[in-house]
């Protein structure tokens, strides 16, 4: 038997018919959230709502996607309808909510959904994840929630709860394979010859402990429904699970944005389709470089008649991504009224700034550089 097998054998055993599952959902059933796409209790979930939500979860708390989901679904009922759109609509009601592939496999997604489904997302966990930005997890949290399949998604909330129900004292990630068996254990029991059970309720419930009880700090135990049960609080050490590997900060970029204004309007231009950012408006920039000099990005400036002079703005606008903190200094210039925009940039009128499909981190420069 493999070690995490073993270690799962050694944790599980004591309790395999535990109680756990069905504390759990008895929990879920009194005190579950209500959250824009959730359908009310005993009703199945819509997979397109379920789908839109976790993907815009991800990276991004409830409170921020409530909103965007709002205006997503007011927009684009259905995924067909989505699927319909243009990524650049996408991307541009997406803007504000970071992590822009998110957006661009959105919509691919959906374009998959109608052309090759018929507008109906498949009932598979192996079905959704040969499409577009669904991995195992947002797979497994589909088919969970709006197909009751009996899988388990595990989150960051879940890996919590899990890590601590459990004392794991491996290391996130190594931990994740264990963490996701245990996790398993708690899906609530089928009911004889029902493979489907209430394996999403089991999920959410997971979830909203998570988000709302075991929470990283002071975790509200006396409310807990597991905790007769939890080894972290027999031992009193809660707060110190799950247990992380130390964190490789990245190296740090740096690079120049330039704002440039024209009477109302600024200077644009949209950025290459694939990589970081792909797709989003910015403002003319240099490349981003560990150990870039201001000298360096100065020079990548972009060639306007009429600019004798670039103006720095005093202090930086500091960026951090998943991969890599980001400082850039900011330049502004103004132009004349009938300057051209050089090749692939374009003037957009300020005022209509929050229709553009700007990153925040292009917000932060803008803003910056428009400053007093
Ligand atoms: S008892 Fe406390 S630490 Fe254990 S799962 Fe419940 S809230 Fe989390």
């Amino acid at each position: 038997m493999g070690r995490v097998a073993t270690k799962i054998k050694r944790r599980v055993e004591p309790g395999a018919d535990d109680a756990r599952p069905a504390l759990l959902l008895d929990w879920y059933d009194r005190h579950r959230r209500r959250l824009p796409w959730r359908p009310p209790a005993g009703e199945r979930a819509d997979p397109y709502r379920v789908w839109l939500s976790e993907i815009m979860l991800q990276q991004t708390g409830v409170k921020t996607v409530g909103p965007y989901f709002e205006k997503f679904l007011a927009r684009w009922p259905d995924v067909a309808a989505l699927g319909r759109a243009s990524l650049d609509d996408v991307l541009r009601m997406w803007a504000g909510l970071g992590y822009y592939s998110r957006a661009r496999n959105l919509h691919a997604c959906a374009v998959a959904v109608l052309r090759d489904h018929g507008g109906v997302f498949p009932e598979t966990e192996e079905g959704l994840r040969k499409l577009p930005g669904i991995g195992p997890y947002t797979a497994a949290a589909i088919g969970a929630i709006a197909f009751d399949i009996r899988t388990m998604p595990v989150d960051g909330n879940i890996e919590r709860v899990v890590s601590r129900l459990c004392a794991v004292e491996e290391p996130l990630p190594q931990a994740k394979p264990l963490i996701q068996e245990l996790a398993s254990t708690l899906l609530g029991p089928s009911r004889a010859g029902d493979e489907k059970s209430r394996a999403g309720d089991s999920a959410q419930a997971l979830m909203d402990l998570g988000s709302s009880i075991c929470t990283p700090k002071k975790p509200a135990c006396a409310l807990c429904p597991l905790n007769d049960d939890c080894a972290a609080r027999l031992r009193g050490d809660q707060e110190t699970f799950p247990r992380k590997a130390p964190k490789k900060a990245g190296t740090l970029r740096r690079g120049a944005a330039f704002v440039v204004t024209r009477g109302d309007e600024l200077l644009v231009r949209t950025r290459a389709d694939k990589g970081l950012l792909g797709g989003m408006t910015e403002v003319p920039g240099s490349d981003w470089l560990a150990g870039q000099d201001d000298k360096a990005a100065l020079k990548q400036a972009p060639a306007l008649t009429g600019v004798v002079r670039w103006h720095r703005k005093a202090g930086v606008v500091t960026h951090v991504f998943t991969h890599f903190p980001l400082e850039l200094v900011v330049y502004t210039a103004k132009v004349a009224a009938r300057t051209r925009a050089p090749q692939d940039m374009r003037w957009v009128p300020i005022a209509t700034l929050a229709e553009e499909a700007l990153p925040n981190v292009m917000r932060k420069a803008i803003a910056h550089g428009l400053g007093e």
